[in-house]
Formats: C-alpha cells, structure tokens, sequence
C-alpha cells in the first residue's frame, strides 16, 4: 500500500499497483518507468492498409535494407532492393576460404582457410537483449551459439608492465581487488570514512571488503590459499598422498596499477557485455544469409546507386551494374535509403541542405580484423583458454579465440586483431601482408613458442578501404546529435535513411534493425497521407 507522507516512491507506487493488477499491470507500469524493458523492441510493425500497387526501392542489403523490404512486402508494397555487392548481409559478413576481397588501393586477398574456418570482419557477437535481431533470427530460421566474451583464463599484456610478461586475466583482477580491499579496510580504521558511514556500516563494509577482495583475518590481501582461490594455485588441489595445493604468489600492486587491468575490469561491466552472448553457427554472416532466404528474391545485385532523385510524382534512382556495366533508372513511390553515410555522401541528390548537411555531419570510426589460421589450437592445448580474448596495448589490441569446435584437432582461426583508433590506422595503412607479419609479431607476446610455427595463413579487413562503407560505423557525438540527428531520421517527402548510422544503438546490427523498423513505420504513415 502507499503509505507515508507527500508523494509515494517509485518503489511503493510499484509494489501497489502489483498488488492491484497483478504481474502484468506491474510489468507495463516498470515498463512504462524503463526499468523492466530490456529492449526497445516493440515486436514487428503493423503496417496495414498499404494502397495496392504502392512501390518502393530499397537502397542497400544489409540486415536494416532487408528488414524493410521483408515487412513492407509482407504489408502488400511492391518492393526492390538495389545492392552494390554482389551478395547480401552488408557489414554482417564471414569470410571463407576460397573467398576474394579487394579492398579500397587495390589488394585482392584470396582467402585459405580450412572448411569450416573463417574470420567475421565485421560483427561477431551478439548481447542478450538484442531482442529485434534475436526475434529474426529465430523468425528466419538462424541457429545461434554462445559467444565467449569474458574468459578469466585469458591475458592481459601491456608494454609498460611486468616486463612486457602477459600476466592472467585472474590473477591480475584478484589482486587488484585484494589490495584496494586493502587499502579501503586501512581507510576505515584511519577513521577516513566516519562521516559517509555509521560505525556499525563501517563494520558491515569491511566484512564485505573481506569477503570481496579475499582479505585474511587481519584484512591483509596475503599470499594464502584464501587468495589463491581466485587469482589461480601455484600447485592446484589434487587427489591422494599429495594432493594439498600450493597458494601462488601475489604480483606487485604497482605493476597492477600499470598492467591497466581496471579498464578491462571496467569492458566487462558494459550492460552489452555482462552476460550470455551469441554467434550464429557457422560464421555471422548466416544472419546475412537467413535474411537474404526470405528476400533475396527482390534483390538487384552489383547495383551501385550513383544518383538519388524525388519530385512530386516519385523516386528516380540511377545506378550502374558493376559487373556488366552501364547505367539504369529505377523508379518507385517511395525510397528507404539503407546506404551507410560517407557513401551517401559522394551520391548526387537533390535532398534538401538541411537533409545534407545532416548526412555529411557524422564521420565514420576505423576497424581493422584478422584472422590468422594456425595448424593446431595451441591456446586449448598448451594454455587452457577455450574462448575469450586476450588484452595488449599493442596496435593489435587483441586477440580473441574461436567460441566453436573446441577440442577438435586441425587448423583453427584465431582473431589475431581488432584494432581501432591509431592502431588501426596503423594496420589500415599497411599491405595486407604488412597487417599479418603485424599481427604474427605482436599476438607472439601471449603465445611465444607456438605463434608463428603453428601460423598457416591469413586475411584481414580494413574498414575504411572497404568501398561500400569506407568506415566502420558512425561516430556521433552530442552536438552532432544535437544538431543533425533528427534531421537525418525524419522522413524527407519520399524518402527515409535507416541504418545503424539512424540509431542510438550505434555500430550494432541491432540498431541497424530498429532505425529500421521506425523508418518504415513512419514511411508508411507518410504513405497513407500522399
Ligand atoms: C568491425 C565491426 C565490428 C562490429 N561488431 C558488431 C558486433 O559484434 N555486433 C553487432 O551487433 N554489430 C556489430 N557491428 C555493427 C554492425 O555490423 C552494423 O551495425 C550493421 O551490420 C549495419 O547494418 P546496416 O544495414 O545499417 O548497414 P550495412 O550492413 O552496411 O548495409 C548497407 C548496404 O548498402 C550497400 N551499399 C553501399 N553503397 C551502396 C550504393 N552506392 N549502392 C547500393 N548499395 C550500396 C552495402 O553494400 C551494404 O550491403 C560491427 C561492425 C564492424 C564494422
């Protein structure tokens, strides 16, 4: 009940209507409050009473391009997707052997991997509460498997501590913990606290700094089997005459603090990160694939859009076919413009300058990835590392194990680099040869004696050479946000942009699923008003 005086609290206005109207009022009501909602998936659009005949042309065949035209045929338009490349999916891609690139400057790379490797240049995993892509995926039939984002067995190696020595993700952690619990236990008893806490608080914290940093009875982080618990054994438990374990020996806080381990602490912690992910089996780009089965069918392959046109009457798009050459025009009612902004653009439109202004407004971040196959999955067999990432702050800025075909023998490919900001510049700039003696040089660190014996071959991806994106996603910020964002999404006469690039949830195939979703939903109005 609602009791007290003044306003009731959230808390107590909840509890009420619960026992009011049940789960479900309480569930819409926490809804409404933005606590329950996971997702801002609000299930697919109802688009109904489409005018019979009414067309539109979709820019583009990534997973916002696709989802348009899925749902807008399914509410009765006549739909075509133009598509520059000669595939469908967009930023969702795997690559495999007997794949070719030829990236921006020239370089082809022809892809080696072994049946059943590959490398996802692109998107690679997937958070729990992804709603919009999880509900398609299973819609269309794309089987998903866990993803491996937090591995405490994996290492952390930075230039500047222990040497150069890549220390585990666990030990590193522990300690870490351990001393601040430390440290914090020494501020209580210097009375550093008495004005935040009560004394009986203060009594409460440490008994849980103990409990969380391992602290022995004299809130001491010591060596000791307590610690040794959570940062790893130097002799593990083991069975019979001698299976006592050994307690290992704590790193120097000082090379802790430098090791940078706070900030990998911190990654985990991302609501995007924290728990269970995904991947679809058998390389991302199968979500490419599952939609591409259900409009496929609609699409105009090797189509470069070069001219984006409307008047009163429509939508004049020309394009040019890649593979045979020549120009055509394609008209249609309506348009969802799907491509990715710094191609946008280069194209020539008559949209309006605010229009414009808008779509030159938002630059692009870099990504370069790497996939190395090596002969034999090292990292299970020699360092126990099923999955995960290792850390450096080195250009390559990781490397991540396959999530998949754990224990199998033969080649495998590991991630050798997912480097942005300078690093990836760096890596951008090289050949692609360049990019994998970069890599095989660098990811050594973690792997010193297997690295390069057990190297096969490689390929790598450098978004900002990539010519049907030339970025790797869009870099808003808030007065971009400010000033274009509305700008960019409202539907411009005839016209809407929808992308990952037209969302908050910047850089997930997510966000791309949802701008999406919104930009139909409201071309359609517009529709139902012409
Ligand atoms: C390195 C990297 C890592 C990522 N990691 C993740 C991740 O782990 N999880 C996640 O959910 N997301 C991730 N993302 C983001 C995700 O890939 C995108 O948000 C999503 O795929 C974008 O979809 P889209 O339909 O908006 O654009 P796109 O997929 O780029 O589709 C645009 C389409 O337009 C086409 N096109 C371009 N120019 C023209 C033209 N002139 N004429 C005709 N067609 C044209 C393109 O060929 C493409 O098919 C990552 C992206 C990158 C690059």
């Amino acid at each position: 009940m609602i009791s007290g005086r003044g306003a009731p609290t959230r808390r107590q206005l909840l509890s009420a209507i619960g026992m009011m109207g049940g789960t479900a009022a309480l569930y819409a009501m926490m809804t409404e409050f933005g606590h329950a909602a996971e997702t801002r998936f609000p299930g697919p659009p109802n688009l109904s009473g489409a005018r019979p005949g009414a067309s539109v042309i979709i820019l583009g065949a990534g997973l916002a391009g696709m989802l348009a035209a899925y749902e807008l045929r399914k509410a009765g338009y006549k739909v075509r997707i133009l598509e520059y490349q000669g595939r469908a999916g967009g930023r969702n891609w795997s690559l495999y052997g007997g794949d070719k690139f030829t990236e921006m400057g020239g370089a082809t790379q022809n892809v080696q991997f072994a049946k059943g490797n590959y490398l996802n240049p692109g998107p690679w995993r997937i958070p729990h509460h992804h709603r919009t892509l999880l509900h398609y995926c299973k819609a269309f039939g794309v089987a998903l498997e866990p993803f491996i984002q937090f591995n405490h067995n994996a290492y952390v190696h930075n230039t500047d501590a222990f040497g150069g020595k890549p220390q585990r993700y666990r030990a590193l952690a522990a300690d870490f913990e351990g001393n601040v619990a430390e440290l914090l236990g020494k501020a209580i008893d210097q009375k550093s606290l008495d004005t935040r806490l009560t004394a009986e608080d203060q009594d409460r914290l440490k008994e849980a700094l103990r409990n969380w940093g391992m602290l022995d009875g004299d809130m001491r982080y010591a060596k000791n089997l307590r610690s040794s618990s959570h940062r790893g054994y130097d002799l593990p438990p083991g069975g019979g005459v001698n299976g006592a374990p050994q307690p290992s020996d704590l790193l120097p806080f000082d090379q802790v603090v430098r090791s940078g381990i706070a900030t990998n602490m911190a990654f985990f912690m991302n609501e995007e990160f924290q728990t269970t992910m995904f991947q679809p089996v058998g390389g991302m780009g199968k979500i490419g694939e599952g939609f591409a089965r259900q409009v496929g069918d609609l699409v105009t392959y090797n189509a470069k859009v070069t001219k984006l046109f409307q008047d009163k009457t429509g939508v004049t798009v020309t394009y040019t076919d890649t593979a045979k050459g020549g120009t055509t025009e394609a008209k249609a009612d309506f348009c969802v413009c799907t491509i990715p902004l710094a191609v946008l653009s280069q194209i020539e439109t008559n949209m309006t300058e605010k229009k414009t202004a808008a779509i030159q407004a938002v630059p692009y971040s870099n990504s370069v990835k790497i996939g190395l196959e090596m002969k034999r999955r090292f990292w299970e067999e020699d360092a126990e590392i099923f999955g995960g990432h290792s850390f450096t702050n080195q250009d390559i800025s990781l490397i991540s194990y396959p999530n998949f075909d754990y224990f199998k023998t033969g080649p495998a490919v590991l991630l050798g680099a997912f480097a942005s900001n300078a690093g990836g510049y760096r890596l951008a700039g090289m050949t692609p040869e360049q990019r994998i003696e970069t890599a095989l040089e660098q990811g050594s660190v973690f792997h010193p004696e297997s690295y390069r014996k057990e190297f096969m071959n490689g390929a790598s991806v450098a978004w900002n050479r990539v010519p049907w994106v030339m970025g790797c996603c869009a870099r808003w910020n808030e007065d971009t946000r400010k000033t274009h964002y509305q700008e960019l999404v409202a539907v411009e006469d005839r016209i809407v942009l929808a992308g990952e690039h037209a969302s908050y949830v910047g850089c997930w195939m997510e966000g791309a699923l949802l701008s999406s979703i919104d930009a139909i939903t409201r071309l359609h109005k517009r529709a139902l008003e012409a």
